[in-house]
């Protein structure tokens, strides 16, 4: 069975290896294809495509986008097989780019006000791509000696019940699903587990999301147990969304999570090409 995953990410935004190498990890694990997901950026997809060539591996050109919706917490909606060059696109995820800058600087001066010696360059420093992130600004807090852990880090400053935590502006999912649509890629909702809802609430929300262009569903994921899995695997079959999977593999941020585990079979990726040509009945 060819394997392949579809959920990833890299230093472009908070993964811990460069997009260039990605391709060559995922052919070292046996892999037929891999796709990058970076949050809200398509930056590292020139170089991940390339290397996807070098490597003789399918590249698939992907993002992750970070959506809200009625329940708390923020619902992940990934996007397939856009165009990396679009400009147009690029152009719509600066509005996701501009939230997260505005927020990261009321973040600093929240910090600043309670004392701590910390400014915006180091945490961009600390980021080092275009995506400059929580988890990049717990590690500078820790290196810091502010907190002793991620945990702390979280727990007490910068989750969302921290005391320096401020919100950043979102799309709405329905926005964001109909945003990649726009640009003739796939929509997906990614790792629908982690919502916790229970399956009617699950089946109505999914319902909505396809009338508005929602191509596929995160079956197979780190974050899924066996029985999560099987319960989601009947809702896209019987919704006729395309199943799909991946690791969410992130390297050192996530220690814990291998790319390419768990297993995804490579007629997943078939099956969404399918549904973005209106032919996703027939394939499964
Ligand atoms: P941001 O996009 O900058 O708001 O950061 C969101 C990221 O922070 C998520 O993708 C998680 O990786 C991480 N994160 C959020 N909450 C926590 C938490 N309580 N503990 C550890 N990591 C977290
Ligand atoms: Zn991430
Ligand atoms: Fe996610
Ligand atoms: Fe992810």
């Amino acid at each position: 069975m060819n394997r392949i995953d579809l959920h990833t990410h890299s230093t472009a935004s908070d993964g811990s290896n460069p997009p260039g190498k990605l391709p060559f990890m995922a052919k070292e694990a046996g892999l037929s294809a891999i796709a990058l997901t970076d949050h809200d950026t398509v930056a590292g997809l020139e170089p991940f495509l390339s290397a996807c060539n070098e490597a003789e591996i399918e590249g698939v050109a992907g993002i992750e986008i970070s959506s809200r919706w009625h329940f708390p917490g923020e619902v992940h909606v990934l996007g397939y097989f856009m165009n990396p060059k679009d400009r147009d696109f690029r152009k719509r995820l600066e509005f996701l780019q501009n939230a997260r800058s505005d927020r990261n600087g009321e973040m600093i001066r929240k910090l600043q006000s309670l004392g701590i010696d910390i400014t915006l360059e180091e945490w961009q420093q600390e980021a080092g791509g275009e995506i400059v992130g929580r988890p990049h600004l717990a590690r500078l807090l820790i290196e810091k000696g502010v907190c002793r852990d991620m945990r702390e880090a979280f727990g007490r400053f910068i989750g969302t019940d921290g005391i320096a935590f401020v919100p950043k502006e979102k799309l709405t999912t329905v926005e964001a699903v109909r945003f990649i649509r726009e640009f003739s890629a796939a929509p997906v909702l990614a790792h629908p587990g982690l919502l916790k809802l229970d399956t009617a609430t699950l089946r109505d929300f999914l319902l909505e999301l396809k009338d508005n262009g929602l191509a596929g569903v995160e079956c197979i994921h780190s974050d899924h147990d066996e029985k999560t899995t099987i319960k989601l695997l009947e809702l896209a079959v019987r919704l006729q969304l395309a199943p799909t999977g991946g690791s969410d593999f992130h390297g050192t941020p996530k220690p814990h999570v291998r790319l390419g585990v768990p297993e995804v079979p490579g007629s997943y990726l078939d099956g969404l090409k399918a549904s973005l040509s209106g032919r996703a009945e027939e394939t499964f």
